[in-house]
Formats: C-alpha cells, sequence, structure tokens
C-alpha cells in the first residue's frame, strides 16, 4: 500500500522589508503548505516599491505586484496601518512615516500621541486597518485579496514590550479591554489582530489557488 501524497509546498515572497509582519504572517498561515520568505531569502536583488497609493488595498495589490513580476514567483503583500477617528483617518497609509520618511516607531507614536494630547480630553477611538494581496505572476488579473479590522483606542501613555509600531498605543477592545496590543503575547495578538483577521479571510481563497 503506497502512502498518501502530501500536497506539493509553494514558496510565496512577502514583499516587506518588516520582519514583524513576516514572523506574524508565518504563524497565521502556519496551517497551509506554503513557505513563506523574505525578498532577501528570496533573491539577491533588492525591490524597492513606492507606496503612492491612496488606500491600503491599492498599495499592497502593487507591493505583491511589483516584487511577484520583479522576482517571477507568487508575493504576498500587506499594507496596514492606524486610523484614528478624531484625525480623519490619520495616519492612515502614511502610518510607517507619519513622523517622516525614515521614522522610528518611538517617533511616530510620540507625534501621534503630542497630537492628540493638544486636541484635549476626549474620545480617542482608532483600528488597525491590514490589506493582504497575493499576486501570482500566472494570472496576473485575479490577485487575492482580504482585508482585516482591529478596533480599539489611543492610549495616553506608551505600554507593554511586545509587537512592534503603534502596538504600545493602541488599547484592544476584544480580550477584556485592558490591554494594549505590545501587552498581548504572540498568540494572543494573532487571535484578534487586523493581520490576523485578514489572514483568516485570505485562507480559504489560498487554499483554491494551492488546490488542497
Ligand atoms: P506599511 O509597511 O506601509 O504597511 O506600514 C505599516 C505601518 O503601520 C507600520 O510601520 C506600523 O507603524 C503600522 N502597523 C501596521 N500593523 C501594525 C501592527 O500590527 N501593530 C502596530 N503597528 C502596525
Amino acid at each position: 500500500m503506497t502512502a498518501p501524497s502530501l500536497p506539493a509546498r509553494r514558496t510565496v515572497v512577502v514583499a516587506t522589508g518588516n520582519r514583524n509582519k513576516l514572523r506574524e504572517l508565518r504563524a497565521l498561515f502556519g496551517d497551509l503548505p506554503i513557505d513563506l520568505v523574505s525578498v532577501a531569502e528570496a533573491s539577491p536583488v533588492s525591490v524597492r516599491v513606492v507606496e503612492d497609493e491612496l488606500t491600503f488595498e491599492g498599495n499592497a495589490r502593487k507591493k505583491a505586484r511589483e516584487v511577484a513580476n520583479a522576482l517571477a514567483m507568487p508575493a504576498i503583500a500587506d499594507d496596514s496601518g492606524l486610523e484614528v477617528d478624531i484625525l480623519q483617518g490619520e495616519p492612515g497609509v502614511r502610518s510607517a512615516r507619519y513622523a517622516g520618511e525614515g521614522a522610528t516607531d518611538a517617533e511616530n507614536n510620540r507625534k501621534l500621541l503630542t497630537a492628540l494630547d493638544a486636541l484635549g480630553p476626549g474620545p480617542r477611538a482608532a483600528r488597525f486597518h491590514c490589506a493582504l494581496v497575493l499576486h501570482d505572476p500566472v494570472m496576473p488579473l485575479t490577485p487575492l485579496i482580504a482585508h482585516g479590522t482591529c478596533e480599539g483606542e489611543i492610549t495616553t501613555n506608551a505600554r507593554g514590550a511586545f509587537g512592534f509600531g503603534y502596538d504600545p498605543i493602541f488599547l484592544v477592545h476584544e480580550l477584556g479591554g485592558h490591554k494594549t496590543m505590545a501587552e498581548l503575547t504572540d498568540e494572543e495578538k494573532n487571535a484578534i489582530s487586523h493581520r490576523a483577521k485578514a489572514a483568516r479571510a485570505l485562507v480559504p481563497h489560498l487554499r483554491r489557488w494551492l488546490g488542497v
């Protein structure tokens, strides 16, 4: 009797230079027969994509398409960020460079806290948004797309040592509503985050694409 054959694994490049996103996506897609590799692992050629679209989905589509075409292999891109209601959705697609090109997470957080403090006491409702796109160069007209959001509010002080980006100043409404994203373990964040929700929404599309 022959053993049932395992589905062939696919290698997918993750169109990001952000190691935290790569780590989270590897955990989120851990049950699928795909190996996620960074651009640096996939190719000695560096690929620079200008993120100049007006939406998370537009930027994610662009990053996935350009990296997939440059490396001639399927690529997944995550474009994500923080939307603060009282700031009309800022920093939004500019989340990574809110305090300027090349700004650190600490500089972005400080700028946001200063902007909100200047408005005085009041609601600080916010959400993380994530758009995930897989672009396969052999089916260029049909990228796989999914979105996820995570509701919360901006704190007055940073708290917590895990995660990255705005995690220390984002109070998560789920899981009891008393922890910042940076106080959650990887497992807790991966249960409720915007990226986790987008990843879960993408899984059925990925399964069809993989044929599993
Ligand atoms: P992107 O690389 O243009 O998608 O920029 C994403 C930026 O949004 C990051 O640099 C962070 O500032 C912020 N961001 C996205 N996802 C998260 C998250 O899970 N936690 C904290 N900040 C995030």
